[in-house]
């Protein structure tokens, strides 16, 4: 397990890398279609993302960011879009402007302003929204979607022999249909899962969860904007993902001391559709 290469994880098909420990850094890689959630500190795995989603800058899931696109100019790698809060745009553009000025190099990149809702036409086959989270600063998760094709609905009682003639008649019988993912909180607290209903529906849910048990409590948990797990279990029942992926525990917990409390608290319909991302201890 290497902190530079990241943790791997797949859920199916589904491809990531990352690492994630509260207070200390988190960054995910999306593999498939190379899209970077957070960026740590900056490592070498950040570095071949082709779009860059900021949650928000505080030092542990932003500080990397003028690293990484010091690093993507000196290989030479192509311009890259970066989506961050529309708050903070002008602050990182200062910053990284100083930096090359430091550097004496340029940085080839593109903010993108986010606001709630906010969606970017990835590629052909993904788009990527923001969707408000609450923490102490203005934050925001990211949901991709997978853009599929589905028959409709005036067609969809028709036999294949129909189907295929109705094509062949130059009939559009498909309609596009936006397939909720994965998404991606950053640091929040409960209340994101309140904020767009397809958050609930991602096929892969990464959420940060920080504390476990009574090393803190909610309330002091919420005084910095994080989520306890009481407050999943008393909104278990609004989790419709396939899959959810813990990120952000505290250092204060090993695996084996998370698991035991998640296998205490849960019941076993939600632990079969639960996991901790990979952790080095
Ligand atoms: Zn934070
Ligand atoms: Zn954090």
């Amino acid at each position: 397990m290497s902190l530079l290469k990241g943790l791997p994880w797949n859920y199916q098909d589904l491809d990531f890398k990352g690492y994630s420990i509260a207070g200390q850094t988190t960054s995910l890689m999306f593999n498939n279609p190379k899209i970077c959630f957070d960026i740590g500190q900056g490592l070498p795995f950040h570095m071949n993302a082709k779009l860059y989603c900021l949650t928000h800058l505080h030092a542990d899931h932003g500080a990397g960011l003028n690293y990484v696109l010091s690093q993507r100019s000196l290989f030479r790698l192509p311009q890259v879009n970066i989506m961050l809060p529309k708050s903070v745009i002008d602050s990182a553009d200062r910053i990284l402007k100083e930096w090359m000025k430091i550097e004496g190099f340029e940085y080839s990149y593109n903010l993108i302003g986010v606001d709630a809702g906010t969606t970017f036409d990835f590629s052909e086959k993904y788009r990527v929204m923001a969707f408000p989270t609450t923490h102490r600063v203005s934050s925001f998760g990211y949901l991709v979607y997978e853009k599929k094709k589905k028959l409709k609905a005036e067609f969809q009682n028709c036999s294949r022999g129909e189907l295929i003639k109705a094509k062949s008649q130059g009939v559009n019988i498909e309609e596009p249909v936006m397939v909720p993912l994965v998404a991606f909180t950053g640091d929040t607290q409960i209340e994101f899962i309140d904020s767009h209903p397809d958050v609930r529906r991602a096929k892969v849910l990464f959420m940060e969860c920080t504390y476990l048990d009574s090393k803190k409590s909610v309330a002091e948990t919420r005084k910095w904007g994080h989520l306890h797990l009481d407050e999943f279990v008393e909104n278990l029942t609004k989790f419709e993902n396939e899959h959810i992926s813990l990120i952000h525990l505290s250092a204060r917990y090993s695996s084996p001391e998370a698991a035991e409390i998640l296998k205490d608290r849960l019941p076993p319909v939600m632990l079969e559709r639960l996991s901790v991302f990979p952790r080095p201890f």
